[in-house]
């Protein structure tokens, strides 16, 4: 059997306590066994040694929540309201999309992507342009096709292959009648595919289920010629979503920052995949998850969002953002919390963590590589980094 060992400094496997002086040994695009260097090179003999010096051998970065094709829709400045930032989305779409301006979008994204350690990303697909492009890349990738009341279609677009998938992803409560939202879990629950939603982003999306005056009805809806939407009222955005029938279906809520904390137990108890994207909300100015209690959950995972509403794709910048907020939990544990977020977090709040998210044996080898100078504790060394290797 043919394959490589990466020996270096410091192992984070994230699944376990890290590992000094050890090495990872891959063969086959998996993950053969991980360990103390010494004991690994006599496990494997004919596997070549790659010695990566000091630094921390990670998981792969798993970025839950991208818009690459609208790259080009960046703003010069911050919004305060989330209806004004899509009403600068809806009048730049209408105005100045074509194929080469997202195309070349995605291929820049890919690459900002790469260059900060992502080696997984779920890509919310508006136009489909991104399908082909991503499937050619090196990132491994959930492809959601997003589903609004004027974009119905819930057919299959794009074949699967090894590393990627197709999805469907109910764009927002304020965009898909409550029956749609339905046909989109249901769909998805009866061919046991995953599936999302935005969901919690702002506080116009509350008022909106609590059928109080809001941006969508007042602003938004007629901009684009929209009917008002009948649907059932509720007192948050996630028990909004609890009153739809899903079938089963495995969902992941993006965003989710305006949810009680007493509903954050709810949120583990169903199940659900959450997917926090900080320096976005931030940018929109519309509020803060309450981070440190989600840390305390499974299937937490981070995501960019699009250059349409973040001033990078850096996913360092991210994982910094994330560590911040995390920070009353104090150093080490916001560090060590923040990267379990980034990678196997991620790989739960997609559903993927069977295949990857951690470096332990069995698992796809999506590793990556992060050079430091002395590393007292690996996880700060991750979150203090800038760029990455993808080995
Ligand atoms: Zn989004």
């Amino acid at each position: 059997m043919n394959g490589t060992i990466f020996v270096c400094s410091d192992i984070v496997p994230v699944s376990c306590e890290p590992v000094k002086n050890g090495a990872v040994a891959a063969s086959g695009g998996k993950i053969t066994a991980v360990g103390g260097a010494e004991e690994i090179k006599k496990s494997f003999p004919d596997f070549t040694v790659r010695d990566l010096g000091r630094g921390v051998v990670a998981p792969g970065f798993i970025n839950c929540h991208t818009h690459l094709e609208l790259g080009w829709l960046k703003p010069e400045k911050k919004f305060k309201s989330f209806t004004s930032w899509l009403k600068h989305i809806i009048d730049g779409k209408s105005s100045g999309a074509n194929t080469g301006k997202i195309e070349r979008s995605v291929t820049d994204g890919i690459k900002s992507l790469i260059q900060s350690g992502v080696t997984t990303v779920g890509e919310i697909s508006s136009y489909g342009n991104d399908a082909d492009i991503l499937k050619n890349s090196p990132l491994r990738t959930v492809l959601f096709r997003e589903i609004m009341d004027n974009r119905p279609d819930t057919d299959t677009q794009t074949e699967p292959s090894e590393r990627f998938e197709e999805r469907l992803f109910a764009h927002a409560p304020y965009s898909c009648g409550p029956e749609l939202i339905e046909k989109v879990f249901k769909i998805s629950a009866r061919g046991n595919i995953p599936t999302g939603i935005h969901l919690a982003e702002s506080p116009e999306e509350t008022a909106f289920v609590k059928g109080e005056k809001n941006g969508f009805e007042e602003t938004i809806y007629p901009l684009i010629g929209k009917p008002p939407m009948k649907r059932h009222k509720a007192e948050t955005p996630f028990q909004y979503l609890r009153a739809i029938e899903s079938g089963g279906a495995k969902i992941t809520g993006v965003h989710m920052a305006h949810i009680k904390k007493s509903e954050i137990k709810q949120i583990q108890k169903t199940g659900m995949g959450v997917v926090l994207c900080p320096r976005s909300n931030e940018f929109l100015g519309t509020g803060t998850a309450p981070v440190p209690e989600y840390a305390e959950m499974e299937r937490i995972g981070l995501g960019t969002d699009g250059l349409s509403s973040n001033t990078t794709l850096n996913f360092f910048d991210e994982i910094k953002a994330l560590y911040k907020l995390l920070l009353p939990l104090g150093e080490n544990t916001a560090a060590e919390k923040a990267v379990r977020i980034a990678t196997l977090g991620g790989a739960e709040a997609l559903f993927m963590e069977d295949k990857i998210g951690s470096i332990e044996t069995g698992k796809d080898s999506d590793l990556i590589f992060i050079e430091c100078g002395e590393t007292e504790n690996p996880y700060l060394e991750i979150v203090k980094a800038n760029k990455a290797e993808v080995l």
